[in-house]
């Protein structure tokens, strides 16, 4: 008989088993503690928008929302397009994409729900979750990847700037990758004050040198030109190094945000370097703009986290008026760089005990069974054996699974009313009455 072909996952998908899973875990849980002390709330909001939520927030122009938006419909909205020839049919609330990072999605949410009621305190708050961008998929870039970012959402203090940059340095280190490691770029990209005299700058720079520009940053002094920063050419790249810089053009205000933010970071002792030439892809950024590098890393991998401040976003997607800022930490890159570092993230979970049966009679078996129940309702973690193995290789197992204490029962003990708690460390064993386990285990797991 023909054998089924086997199914694989989409190109540029992982899946997060074992270890990784754990890393992904840790990170998260990570991110839970130390957030939580700076005053962030965790939320979800869904993985998939209305498409016109990235068109806008990310600006139809940018490569994410022209070339890498993964789009979601319905079949029978599918059917109709195709047979219509067309989507311009479909209402708004029929297109629908993936999210490509997590901002705008956010930004929709705090909009519909009102959480930044006017005059109200700035309302901080942090996600973890998958994003979808169809990129040419290579190491440490993938078609679905994992973030974890922050938001904060109500004030253009510059303190908040700072706070939030050292917030996420704070994380990296507690994820085991400490400031030395790492390189801190900083920008400013003005606001709608002084940018767009700035971007005219840029647009007549480009213009200027047409000659050695690829076709694309020619075509962007006309859509785009701050994007040409960011061209991965190394010619556009070196005509670039001499385009004016947006820190010599900022306003009053803007510069002076700038000047605040570097003073805080110092006094932080967070190191950092500017990046005149630093411009993030999306176009809703203003003022503070940051991006964190591993040392060492290569290529598209060194990109490990970053963000910026986004005053115009909230109102450009129809809310109030409302500054904002948030930074975005890429799991996949972030554990390349711990592991090139000799970091290791580990979920610690609970410690584990195992309940193993020597023998194999009824009555032995149904122990196994109670006391696995009765440690697991007491909020311990128990497991046991389920394939009837030899004593000697349920401990084998019991060590490979990293339990810390087995309780051994037999028809012995079991008629004495007893059964043995072994240390996995030491193998030291003692007699323990059965019907006080969950609290002798409970006593000897905070004594380990
Ligand atoms: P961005 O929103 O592009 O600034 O992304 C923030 C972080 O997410 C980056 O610094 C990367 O670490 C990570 N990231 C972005 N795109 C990808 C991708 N395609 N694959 C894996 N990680 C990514």
């Amino acid at each position: 008989m023909a054998q089924r072909a086997q199914a694989r996952k989409p190109e540029g998908t992982e899946d997060l088993l074992g270890a990784r899973e754990a890393a992904w875990l840790a990170m998260r849980s990570a991110a839970g503690e130390l957030f939580g002390r700076w005053g962030f709330s965790p939320v979800e909001t869904p993985m998939m928008e209305q498409l016109d939520v990235f068109s806008r927030g990310l600006g139809q122009t940018t490569d994410v929302v022209r070339k890498e938006m993964f789009r979601a419909i319905t079949q029978t909205n599918l059917t109709r397009a195709l047979e219509e020839g067309s989507e311009a049919g479909l209402k708004a609330r029929q297109r629908l994409a993936l999210r490509p990072e997590g901002t705008a999605g956010f930004v929709r949410a705090a909009i519909e729900h009102d959480l930044v009621p006017q005059g109200g305190a700035p309302v901080k708050a942090w996600y973890a979750g998958s994003m979808f961008r169809g990129e040419r998929v290579q190491r440490g870039r993938l078609r679905e990847f994992h973030q974890i970012g922050a938001e904060v959402l109500g004030s253009d203090d510059p303190v908040l700037d700072a706070e939030l940059i050292i917030m996420l340095m704070d994380f990296y280190a507690a994820l085991g990758l400490p400031a030395e490691a790492l390189r801190l770029r900083l920008n400013s990209m003005g606001c709608a004050e002084c940018r767009p005299a700035y971007r005219e700058l840029v647009r007549g720079y480009l213009l200027d040198h047409a000659g050695e520009l690829c076709d694309e940053c020619v075509a962007r002094a006309d859509t785009n030109p701050l994007r040409a920063f960011d061209c991965k050419n190394p010619g556009c790249a070196r005509v670039m190094e001499d385009a004016p810089k947006i820190t010599d053009h900022l306003c009053e205000d803007c510069a002076e945000a700038y000047a605040e933010v570097k003073r805080l970071l110092d006094v932080a002792g967070v190191p950092f370097e500017e990046a005149p030439t630093l411009v993030r892809g999306l176009d809703y950024y203003t003022r503070t703009v940051f991006e964190v590098e591993a040392r060492g890393g290569v290529g598209s991998q060194s990109a490990i986290g970053g963000g910026g401040r986004y005053d115009g976003l909230v109102e450009l997607m129809g809310g109030r008026p409302t500054p904002g800022i948030g930074f975005a930490v890429g799991f996949e890159r972030t554990l390349l760089a711990a592991e090139a570092l000799g970091a290791k993230l580990t979920f610690e979970g609970e410690p584990l005990v195992y309940v193993a049966a020597a023998g194999k009679d009824g009555a032995v078996r149904k122990a196994v069974f109670d006391l696995c129940l009765a440690l697991r309702r007491a909020g311990m973690r128990a497991e046991a054996d389920y394939q009837g193995r030899s004593l000697k290789s349920q401990f084998k197992q019991a060590d490979k699974l990293g339990a810390v204490l087995c309780v051994v029962v037999g028809p012995e003990e079991l008629e004495r009313g007893e059964a043995t708690l072994r240390n996995m460390a030491s193998h030291e064993q003692t007699a323990a009455t059965l019907g006080a386990i969950p609290e002798t285990v409970r006593t000897a797991l905070a004594e380990l």
